[in-house]
């Protein structure tokens, strides 16, 4: 008998594979059995999921190491902190079938799946209802339905959960259906997996996307110079050689990227792969994750040291998001 495990893909097999469980990552990482039980807390709110190729990429005996600091659940997460909500874009109000929000002018985001391949301690998303909001291959059928009777929309990006996800039949099925629409001319796709799970990009992948109809971009989310390594270069040449814009966009996290020596060997690191540096996020006020916020006379200054050190190009937009405003803002623009 043909178990289901062995019909999956090595990609996918890597992606259940992940560590789940808090004391293995310990464990794996020779770190104290001190962080144990507020882990254990912090992930019963928000799960812990790493796929082993990104801890591979940790130092060992490191508790501050930068990577290890995005996924490993801590106490810091359960208080809770004025100012910061469990729906800090209020993305409830712009959901108007399951599994679209519109938001912006001209684009529509979509979440093809609820799930990530990584669960990122700061993420925006970490209270939003995906179950409620996985529209699942019939639920396209309104949400394309929607795009199809908006002609202003010229643009579907793909968020997550984590767009990736999606195994390539599925998104050969979305796909197929989206070229149905003219008015479509560009498919963002928003992923993590091509940093943490580069085996993600298989030829597979690659013939699909490069036969799009709408032009393909591709942004990553790659907050450290150390989560780049041989494979992530790899799936980068890959997909730029398909004809894929890559850009980049990074979250300023306490205790991971607010050196400007990081952000700065950030940047060169990912434009050495073909990754072009685009947007330097504030964080999103969501409950849980206040112990990251950088605060924005920081943000500035380190922008500044970025825009001093590198040439222009090089430096991504330091922005911001406000709930309803109809585009992220730069944050040299309003008050500091
Ligand atoms: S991959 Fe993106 S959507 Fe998923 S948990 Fe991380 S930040 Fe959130």
């Amino acid at each position: 008998m043909t178990s289901t495990a062995s019909k999956l893909t090595a990609w996918q097999k890597a992606l259940v594979q992940a560590i789940t469980d808090p004391q293995e990552l310990l464990n794996s990482l020779e770190l104290d059995s001190d962080w144990l039980e507020a882990a254990k807390s912090a992930a019963n709110v928000f799960p812990l999921n790493v796929p082993r190729g990104f801890v591979a990429r940790m130092q060992k005996g490191n508790a501050h190491d930068p990577l290890l600091r995005q996924i490993l659940p801590l106490g810091d997460e359960l208080q809770i902190v004025a100012g910061y909500s469990e729906d800090p874009l209020q993305e409830a109000k712009y959901n108007p079938v399951p599994g679209l929000l519109h938001k912006y002018q001209g684009r529509v985001l979509l979440t093809l799946v609820g799930t990530c391949a990584v669960n990122c301690r700061y993420c925006f998303r970490r209270h939003f209802p995906y179950t409620d909001n996985n529209p699942g291959t019939e639920g396209w059928e309104r949400a394309l339905n929607y795009i199809a009777n908006h002609p202003s929309i010229h643009e579907v990006i793909l968020s997550g959960g984590d767009p990736l996800v999606a195994n390539d039949k599925t998104l050969q099925a979305f796909s197929d259906k989206l070229n149905l629409i003219p008015h479509i001319k560009r498919l963002r796709i928003h992923s993590r997996i091509p940093i943490v799970l580069p085996e993600r990009i298989t030829p597979e992948f690659i013939h699909w996307i490069s036969q799009l109809k709408q032009k393909p971009i591709l942004v990553t989310h790659c907050n450290h110079p150390q989560e780049i390594n041989a494979a992530v270069a790899e799936a980068a040449h890959l997909l730029t050689k398909a004809g894929v814009v890559l850009l980049n966009q990074t979250v300023l996290l306490k205790g991971v990227n607010d050196a400007a020596e990081t952000l700065i060997a950030l940047s060169e690191s990912l434009f050495a792969i073909g990754i072009q540096p685009y947007y330097l996020h504030l964080l999103d006020k969501v409950q849980g994750a206040a112990h990251f916020d950088v605060d924005k006379e920081t943000a500035v200054k380190l922008h500044e040291e970025l825009s001093q050190n590198l040439s222009g190009y090089l430096v991504p937009k330091l922005v911001y998001e406000q709930p309803g405003a109809p585009a992220k803002k730069p944050v040299e623009l309003y008050t500091v």
